[in-house]
Order: C-alpha cells, then structure tokens, then sequence
C-alpha cells in the first residue's frame, strides 16, 4: 500500500472541508482525496493499488450525528453511517421493507455487514477481476482508453444489461437493488450545498467512460439514505442466486415489492435485477408487464421476457439470460405468496 495522509472528521461539515481540495477533473472514484467508514471495498482496492488516494478522511466520527434509522410519515430515513448489520437487524426495516434487510443479510459476511456503512454499500466497486488485478493493462474503467480484456476474456460473472463496448463490469450490490426498487432517495453534503437526489441517478452506466461511476461531485457524502412509505414495501422480497449460499457475489438477484387486489391482480410492481447489469437495474418493462394482471405463473414469466429483451450476453454469460428470467419469476410468485400479518 502506498503512503497517504489521514484525517479524521467529526462532522460532514468537516468532512466536506477536508475533502475540498479533490482535483475536480478526475472522476470522484479515482480522486485524490477518499472517505473511510467502514474500509471494506477502499482498504481492498488500495492493497491493490487500484486505488490510490493521497489523502483518506475517516469519516468514523459521524457515526452519532448520520448512523441512526427512523421511520415516519415520509417514510424510511437511514443514516449512511449505519451499519449493514444494524439496518438489517431493525425491526422496523425487517416488518416494513422486508427486501431492504433480505439484500444486507444475504450479502458479504457477518464480519463485512457489521464493519460495512450503507453509504460505503452502494459505491461499492466492481469485481471484474481484471479491474482488481493491475498486471492486466486493457481495463478501461481503471485505466482509461487502455480496451477491456473482458470483451474477449473470461466473462462469466459478468454483465448481460447495460453494458457498452467500452466496458461490461457487473455492479455487484444487492442493498441497491432494494434501494432502486423502492424508488429511494439519497441526501448528500457537498462544497455545494447539501441536495437530494434520486437513488436511480446516483450509477452512470460505463457508456464510453466506464471510469467515471457516478453522478457525485469530487469531494461529495453521502450522509442519509430516504426510502419513501408506498402500499407495496410490506409485500417486499429478494431472491439471491450465487456459486455458493455464503460470502459471495449474485450471479442473479431479483428485488421485488408488490401491491395486489385481494383477488391476486397487481396494482403496482416495483422490480430490480442484481448480479446482471452494469449498474442498479430497475425492471420497468417487466413491472409494465405485470401491472393490471393477475399474479400467476404465466404473468411473471411475461414479465422477465420483457426483462431479459435488451440482454446482450457475451461468451461465458449467456446462461444468465435463463437464469436471470427465472430469478425473477421466483422471485414474483414468492412475493406474491407473502403472508401479511
Ligand atoms: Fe475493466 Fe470494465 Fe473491462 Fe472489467 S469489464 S476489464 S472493469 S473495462
């Protein structure tokens, strides 16, 4: 690991001071000056000297002031400090957004979850292993203009939605899926000002600059996560399908919430698609598809054709086009199965 300065921050205020002298023609991912909470993806990358920041702002101490859950009329507003471990064990979440705790408990290991802050979660970096590997020169997101051995590599893990010439990592989270499902919110600290945005345009997909992976200006925070109250987060569910049923990565994941008829047809679905898409993907064709149905075997499998249409797979993914489909029906006929107290 290289020599960097460290910081510690008590507030985001701080913070964002502190971070004010970023260079502001690189993209925020490969800034000069990084945010550490809970060190899980930034310490990795940086042994590997993927990422190399001369200046990390441990931004521990904001723990008390952005680490809490609260739930209110305007619904679910979590602290970007709180832990993956903490959202998935309170028991608001567990009741009321089911599929926000199923993607935390099912993701990483219970080591990572009570190390990992929710805010660290969703700018979690790819796995493409030629990203992660530097003794590999072609990888655009990491050195930019340089191609993309997974073009022509080794491609199974990665993606079939979303992806350009230039570059076809995967987006490896599952909390996101929830998060893009249920229409979330982010609030954010900058040298700006403070802002709101839509969590759906927080990912850019890669495009012809892979390397540039978000919308957040150098040296913004994320400080607070708000998912909106809707008559369909009680009846919320996400199916993880992986190599392994531990510590590993979605080959396929679907984030479902529902609002059904009492006679089973679907007022409104909200679905996402993990382990297949370049960046959160939220299934709007298959969520148009179900809308005005009944729930039924038939309806869902219509609704991951519409899904899966645009898949462009390469030579050792194709199978996540089935899998991916089928990830999704599961997923809706078990949602739609939830027993509701
Ligand atoms: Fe790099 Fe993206 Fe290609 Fe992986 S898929 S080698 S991250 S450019």
């Amino acid at each position: 690991m290289r020599p960097f300065a460290f910081v510690a921050a008590d507030s985001a205020d701080a913070a964002v001071r502190a971070a004010a002298g970023s260079a502001r023609d690189l993209p925020p991912t490969d800034a000069p000056t990084q945010y550490l909470a809970g060190g899980t993806t930034l310490l990795d990358l940086m042994k590997l000297d993927v990422m190399r920041p001369q200046t990390v702002i441990d931004i521990g101490g904001l723990k008390r002031e952005r680490g809490t859950i609260e739930s209110g009329a305007e619904g679910l507003h979590m602290g970007a400090l709180t832990t993956m471990a903490e959202a998935a064990a309170n028991p608001i979440v567990r009741r009321e957004y089911p599929v926000i705790a199923e993607t935390l408990t099912l993701a990483a290991s219970a080591q990572l979850r009570n190390m990992a802050s929710l805010g660290g979660n969703v700018l979690q970096r790819t796995r493409c292993s030629y990203f992660r590997d530097t003794r590999w020169e072609a990888c655009n997101k990491r050195a930019p203009g340089s191609g993309c051995a997974a073009l022509d590599g080794v491609n199974r893990q990665h993606a079939i939605l979303g992806t350009s010439d230039a570059c076809i990592a995967t987006y490896p989270g599952d909390f996101a899926q929830a998060l893009i499902a249920l229409d979330a919110q982010i609030d954010l600290a900058g040298a700006g000002g403070a802002r709101r945005i839509a969590f759906a345009e927080l990912h850019r997909p890669p495009g012809r600059t892979p390397e540039v992976e978000t919308t957040l200006a150098p040296g913004e925070l994320i400080t607070a996560i708000v998912v909106p109250a809707g008559p369909w987060t009680r009846r919320s569910h996400y199916l993880k399908i992986r190599d392994r049923e531990s510590y590993q990565f979605a080959l396929a994941g679907a984030a479902v919430a529902l609002d059904l008829e009492d006679g089973g047809t679907v007022r409104e679905a909200r679905a996402a698609l993990g382990g297949v898409a370049t960046v959160p993907w939220r299934a709007r064709e298959a969520e148009a598809a179900l809308r005005g149905r009944r729930l039924d075997e038939d309806a869902a499998s219509a609704a991951a054709e519409a899904a899966f249409a645009a898949a462009a797979p390469r030579r050792h993914n194709a199978f996540k086009v089935a899998l991916g489909k089928r990830t999704l029906v599961r997923a809706l006929l078990e949602t739609g199965q939830m027993q509701l107290a």
